[in-house]
């Protein structure tokens, strides 16, 4: 599942960006790309500290933080304390399971994604958080 990106995408958005494309900030960008489960920061340096044994917890975490303020990687606040993590930028809302964790795409209303402004406020950026108990934990098939 997910898009994968060619190495070339991912060095031409960083690019773009002004990011120097490191091995590492390549790597994370390729995780995000093929992993759309929204991995926090944790995750995905558990994930890829095994097959890269030199990455760093906080090459990670810094990495994270420039990569969303240029606007490449898009952060989700699920909870006080979880930041969720992912490349996609299409406009779209978050279904999060209480239960598991996991944290789905879901379609915005046309209207509400298409949205500039709303009752005379200039919208920047839209979020829709659902939570709630997902399918396969409502089935008890966790
Ligand atoms: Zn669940
Ligand atoms: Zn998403």
């Amino acid at each position: 599942m997910g898009m994968s990106l060619s190495l070339k995408e991912i060095c031409d958005t960083l690019d773009r960006v002004g990011i120097r494309p490191t091995h590492q900030r390549i790597e994370i960008m390729k995780y995000l790309a093929e992993h759309r489960v929204h991995p926090t920061a944790e995750m995905i340096y558990t994930e890829l500290k095994e097959a890269i044994p030199t990455f760093s917890k906080t090459t990670v975490y810094n990495t994270l933080k420039l990569l969303e303020e240029k606007g490449v990687v898009s952060a989700l606040a699920t909870d006080e304390d979880q930041v969720r993590y992912e490349a996609n930028l299409t406009p779209h809302g978050h279904f999060k399971c209480v239960r598991c964790s996991a944290l789905f795409d879901l379609d915005l209303p046309a209207m509400a994604s298409a949205a500039q402004e709303i009752e005379g406020n200039l919208v920047l950026e839209y979020q829709v958080l659902a939570k709630g108990i997902c399918r396969q934990c409502r089935d008890g098939r966790d």
